[in-house]
């Protein structure tokens, strides 16, 4: 049988997690509480149903505060790092404007992949060195690839 958590202890949980990533830990439950309040108990992505507490940023990153701490459902909290840091969903405007009334600013980092040719073909982009090992992927198809699979990718991160 699956156990209930009460929210007190996934506030405790989460702020847990972060310690031991060496982040910040400090949401309090009065802030989280204002938080789904401001959210309408909703998932802050799609206004679906609210099931876990979710880091914007990464949790070792941003911690667990309430800047980085927003409602959210099972389906937009698993998607949302699974396609190559897509920034759709951290481009959210309700789920910025939360996070700017709470002082902190957003910027995003688009990845300007271009293909360079080891072994085999690296995605690579200058401006943040990172770098997409792409075997099986044929040079001269790489533009097409990038332009299918990798626009609007990058990372965000507090300004
Ligand atoms: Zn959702
Ligand atoms: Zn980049």
């Amino acid at each position: 049988m699956r156990k209930t958590w009460t929210m007190e202890e996934r506030l405790r949980g989460q702020n847990q997690r972060a310690k031991q990533a060496g982040a910040r830990h400090d949401l309090t439950m009065e802030q989280w509480l204002e938080t789904l309040e401001y959210f309408n108990h909703r998932c802050a992505y799609c206004g679906g149903k609210y099931e876990v507490i979710e880091h914007y940023l990464p949790v070792h990153k941003a911690g667990t505060t309430v800047s980085n701490c927003i409602p959210a459902c099972s389906r937009c909290n698993a998607s949302k790092d699974a396609k190559n840091h897509n920034l759709s969903f951290y481009q959210n405007e309700r789920v910025l404007a939360f996070i700017e009334s709470k002082g902190v600013k957003i910027a995003f980092h688009f990845h300007d992949y271009k293909a360079i040719r080891e072994d085999y073909v690296i995605l690579y982009c200058e401006g943040c060195g990172s770098r997409l090992h792409a075997p099986g992927l044929a040079i001269e198809d790489a533009k097409d690839y990038i332009a299918e699979f990798f626009k609007n990718t990058g990372f965000a991160h507090e300004v």
